[in-house]
Formats: C-alpha cells, structure tokens, sequence
C-alpha cells in the first residue's frame, strides 16, 4: 500500500507543472508590458536554467534531452510561427514530432555517462545528423517525402480529433512507454523526467499553432527534467546506491527529528568477511542486497538503513524496546533461515560458523548467513540519539561476544 502511494506520488511534480502549464497559457496575454518578453524568453531561460543544473549535477542525459528541447523550441520560432501549412512548416513539424520523443525514449535506455567524454560526442552527433537530416529535407523542397508522413495509419473519429500526426503520435506513445518501463526498472526520477517531457512536447506540439502555448509547454518540459535531475541527486544523496537503503545520512537526520520514544536496533552481519574470502566481494554484495531486502521488509514500523559496510540499522519510531523486539527475532530467524542459492561453483558453507566450505554435492552454491543485533531505547540516561547509537553498538558486541546469531539488550 505504501509502495503504490509513493509510485503515485512520484507522479505529482510532473502532473503539478503540466497542470500549472495548462492554466497559464491563456492567462500569459495579461503579463504587463514590462514583463512581455517572458512569452518568448521564458521558454529560453527555463531551458538554459535546466542546462546549468544538469552541468553541475552531472547529468549528460538530461542536458542532451533539454538540448532536443531547445532546437525544437528554436524551429518552432523560425519555422511554425506562420501556421503547419508551408512546406518548410510541415517538414519541421513532421521532424519535431519523430526525433523529440525519439530521443528522449532513447536516452530513458541509456546510462548515465556525462557530457564531455566520447559518449557525449557520440550523442551529440546523433542530434546533429538529426538536424542535418531536416536540413536535407527543406533543401530537397520534396513533398513526396514529407507528405507520407501525415498519412492517416488508422481510420478512426478518435485519433482524427488529435491535432498531431498518426505516425508522430506512434513515436509519442512509444517513447513515453518506454520512459515510463525504465522509471518502473530503475526508479530513477530522471526517467519518470523524461516520460513528463515528453508528455509536455507532445501537448506543445499539438499546439504547435499558437505560440504562447509552445512556448509554455517547452518551459514546462525543462522544469519537468530540471526537478527530475535535483530529486535525483537528493536520492543519491540520502540513498545507498546497492541496497537502495536509506544511508546513515538519512538515518542521522530521522533521529534528530525523533520526539523522545524511538527504539533503535544495529544490525551486523555475522562473519561477513568468510564470504567475500570464500566467495569472493560479488557474492558478498548479493548477500548484502539480500540482508537489506530483509530488513526494509521488518514489521512493526520499523525503517531500514545502512549505516555502512556489512552494518544496518533499524529505527522504531514512538515504540518501546519491548515491541520491537518480536519483530527483530522475526528478522533474525528469517535471514538465519534463509538459504541463497548462488549459480555455478559447487560448494555450500554456513557463514555463522566460520568453517571453510567443504564439497557438498548439489550443483549450486548455497550461501546462508546470520545477524547479530544490539537494541537500544531512548530513554533518560539514553537522551541524544549518540547515546543511543553507542548503546545499541556496545548490546550488538555483547551479541557478537555471547556468540553471534542472537539479539542482545
Ligand atoms: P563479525 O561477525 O565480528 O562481524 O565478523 P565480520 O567478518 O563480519 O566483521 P569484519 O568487520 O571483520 O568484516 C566486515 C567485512 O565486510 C570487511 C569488508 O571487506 C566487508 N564489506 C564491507 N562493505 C562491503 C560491501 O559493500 N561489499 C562487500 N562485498 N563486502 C563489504
Ligand atoms: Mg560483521
Ligand atoms: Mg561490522
């Protein structure tokens, strides 16, 4: 249930900004004079304002998406402020509506990889070869090229009442799906930025005939993908990047903002070094997203973190020590419990017990590893939440003393 909220919620800049878009196109007439130059000029800024922070957050992806923008918003002022109608118009226009959302469907699949560097060059050039592609177009002056373009793919009253093109409607729809499935496969905000931009070009472009509502919904599409890029960074910030736990940043920050009854548990993993020696660190890191898995999984509103290394963390907020420890022996058992199933090699070792594997028989590996956990409440001679922390580490090296694979108080 709380998942499916914040998938929602994740929707609400972008529905916001399409939204506050939407009510000031017809109010934008009424800027007084002095401010007149922000129907053309607002576009620009935004659009420049969203470069700036996508260069400082290093995010090459987003950049090349407001670039596209950009040269959009620029062939929209020279080429479609006299209506759809000339063949210059039609063919930028057909243009348009391909190689935007094509590009930003496109650049939803790709990593992240920066601006100034090869693959920066390469992407570059894909949009240079779009524009000299357009270039070739008007020179060519052929409307046999063009005009396939607005052939109609299906017959029907519904899609006759968009004013787009069929075939640029296609590309829109593919790119926003494609966005959208690589929002739902990597969670990263920019994703769910470049699915609302495209979303925002393809209201401008179905607008393509008054000015002001372009240029409104262009601004709207770089404020879209500028937000996107500083939600993301907060979420790097405050996330850690292999378990996609909140950080111990994070953590710090739940606890100053605790009131006085929060119960706190560390969590570490029991030989965790045996692992990575036997197994080597990527297996260690499968167990640790598993162990992670585990604990945002923890019942009795209990949030997860990595404080760091093989170490976790796990906040009660508003419950005592008495009813958080269920669901920490809950957490125990489930991971001591818990049999991870490695492909290839053909060895089986118990991480607890700190033996080196012996040759079992089955074909694959199965690792299985336990916790040790020291728990602590705030209370008065426990008062910041230092205290706290301290405390719940010295009952986790009793639970590591008193021989591991248990809860200690
Ligand atoms: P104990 O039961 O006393 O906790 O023993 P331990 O081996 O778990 O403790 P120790 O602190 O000696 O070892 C922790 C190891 O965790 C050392 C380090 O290499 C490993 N480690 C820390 N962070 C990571 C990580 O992100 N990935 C992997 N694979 N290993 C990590
Ligand atoms: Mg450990
Ligand atoms: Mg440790």
């Amino acid at each position: 249930m709380n998942s499916h909220f914040r998938t929602l919620a994740s929707f609400a800049p972008v529905a916001c900004i399409l939204l506050a878009a939407y009510f000031l196109v017809p109010r934008i007439a009424d800027l007084p004079a002095s401010l007149a130059g922000l129907r053309v000029h607002g576009a620009y800024i935004m659009l420049a304002l969203g470069m700036l922070v996508s260069l400082a957050f290093r995010r090459g992806r987003v950049l090349f998406a407001l670039l596209t923008l950009a040269l959009a918003y620029v062939s929209h002022r020279m080429f479609l402020q006299e209506g759809l109608n000339s063949f210059p118009a039609r063919t930028v226009f057909a243009a348009l509506c391909i190689f935007v959302p094509l590009n930003l469907g496109v650049l939803s699949l790709l990593r992240e990889r920066g601006t100034f560097n090869w693959h920066g060059l390469r992407r570059f050039a894909m949009i240079l070869a779009q524009i000299l592609f357009t270039a070739w177009l008007l020179y060519r002056g052929d409307s046999a090229i063009v005009d396939p373009f607005y052939v109609p793919l299906i017959d029907t009253k519904l899609l006759a009442r968009v004013p787009l093109p069929q075939a640029g409607l296609a590309v829109i729809g593919l790119g926003l799906v494609t966005a959208l499935a690589a929002w739902f496969a990597r969670r990263s905000s920019v994703n769910l930025g470049f699915a609302g931009a495209i979303a925002a070009f393809a209201i401008a472009a179905a607008n393509a005939a008054a000015h002001d509502a372009f240029a409104v919904f262009t601004a709207a599409g770089a404020l879209i993908l500028t937000i996107a890029v500083l939600q993301d960074t907060f979420y790097m910030a405050f996330r850690d990047e292999l378990t996609a736990l909140p950080s111990r940043r994070a953590m710090n920050e739940s606890l100053a903002g605790l009131g006085k009854h929060y119960t706190l548990a560390m969590v570490d993993v029991d030989h965790f070094k045996n692992i990575n020696d036997v197994y080597g660190h990527d297996t260690g890191d499968q167990v640790l997203k598993m162990v992670a898995t585990q604990l945002a999984q923890t019942g009795g509103g209990g949030s997860a973190y990595r404080y760091g290394g093989e170490e976790f963390a796990l906040l009660f907020p508003g419950k005592s020590m008495g009813s958080a420890l269920p669901y920490l022996e809950a957490l125990r058992k489930n991971i001591a419990s818990y049999e991870m199933a490695m492909r290839g090699g053909d060895r089986s070792v118990q991480a607890q017990s700190g033996k080196k594997p012996g040759g079992g028989r089955s074909a694959g590996k199965i690792v299985s590893v336990t916790i040790s956990i020291g728990v602590a409440q705030r209370n008065e001679r426990l008062l910041t939440p230092e205290d706290v922390i301290q405390a719940a580490d010295k009952a986790l090296y009793r639970a590591k003393r008193g021989g591991r694979n248990r809860i200690s108080r």
